[in-house]
């Protein structure tokens, strides 16, 4: 990419804020011109460099997604987990109001889909913003199962306008194998015309997607299925 394309396809924002919401999750707030570009759907995500790249060309970026996004003001919310301790996790500890923020132009692929009647909403606490975004996307008349797993309570925190509309279950450890019997205990019996959004811890995405593609005869189109991170073997 030359270096004129490099400096148009970096787009730049200001942060409003950042505070702490919970145990291992800040909120991130940022207003950005560059935004008017992106004709936002409710499921976007935003890759963050982890610094400035005109300064540092090397530096890393990492995906966030979209909690919120306000067109009249241009500004974005996104909250931000810390369970990681790894180069994400620390720079977001070191963010203030009217820092600079550079990140590429938002796109996404998990987006909110109105096309099915009834939701299956399951995730973690690093999802949880996105599964809120798309929660309060989905039209009311869709029947809505919800399933976040938490580790401890202190990690949970409410969506946006501080509702708690979204089911939590301290699960610790995180163990796929529990997390999926006690979602089976509470499963809806009809399952017809449902789109799974399946979300957070990789093992238990991964057990969750296969119970219901190959018990529940889940058509593959249906399983919006996304490991947030890849686990260290
Ligand atoms: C579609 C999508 C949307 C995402 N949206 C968000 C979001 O809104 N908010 C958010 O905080 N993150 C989100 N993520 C995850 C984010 O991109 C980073 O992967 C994550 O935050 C870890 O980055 P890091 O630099 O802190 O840790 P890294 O340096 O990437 O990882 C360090 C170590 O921590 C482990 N690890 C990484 N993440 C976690 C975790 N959450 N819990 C436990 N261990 C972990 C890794 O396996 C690795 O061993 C999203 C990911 C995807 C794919």
């Amino acid at each position: 990419m030359s270096e004129q394309d490099y400096s148009i396809a970096v787009q730049k924002g200001i942060v409003l804020n950042n505070k702490k919401i919970a145990e291992n999750t800040f909120h991130l707030k940022i207003q950005s011109e560059d935004f008017k570009k992106m004709e936002y759907i409710a499921g976007f995500t935003l890759d963050i460099y982890l610094g400035n790249p005109f300064e540092q060309p090397e530096i890393e970026d990492r995906k966030y997604s979209f909690w919120d996004y306000d067109p009249i003001y241009n500004n974005a919310d996104i909250a931000i987990c810390t369970f990681s301790k790894g180069k994400g996790a620390n720079w977001i500890k070191t963010i203030k109001p009217g820092d600079a923020i550079y990140f590429k132009q938002p796109k996404g692929k998990l987006l909110a889909d109105n096309n099915a009647e009834n939701y299956l909403l399951i995730g973690d606490t690093t999802s949880l913003s996105h599964l809120y975004e798309i929660n309060r996307n989905l039209s009311i008349s869709k029947n809505i199962f919800s399933f976040i797993y938490v580790n401890q309570s202190q990690d949970i925190f409410p969506d946006i306008d501080l509702s708690y509309p979204l089911n939590f279950h301290v699960i610790n450890p995180v163990s796929a194998e529990i997390i999926l019997k006690k979602i089976i205990e509470e499963l809806p019996d009809n399952l017809d015309n449902t789109i799974a959004y399946i979300f957070g811890e990789p093992e238990t995405c991964i057990t969750i997607h296969n119970y219901l593609k190959k018990d529940r005869n889940f058509p593959i189109q249906n399983l919006r299925t996304k490991p947030f991170w890849k686990t260290n073997k």
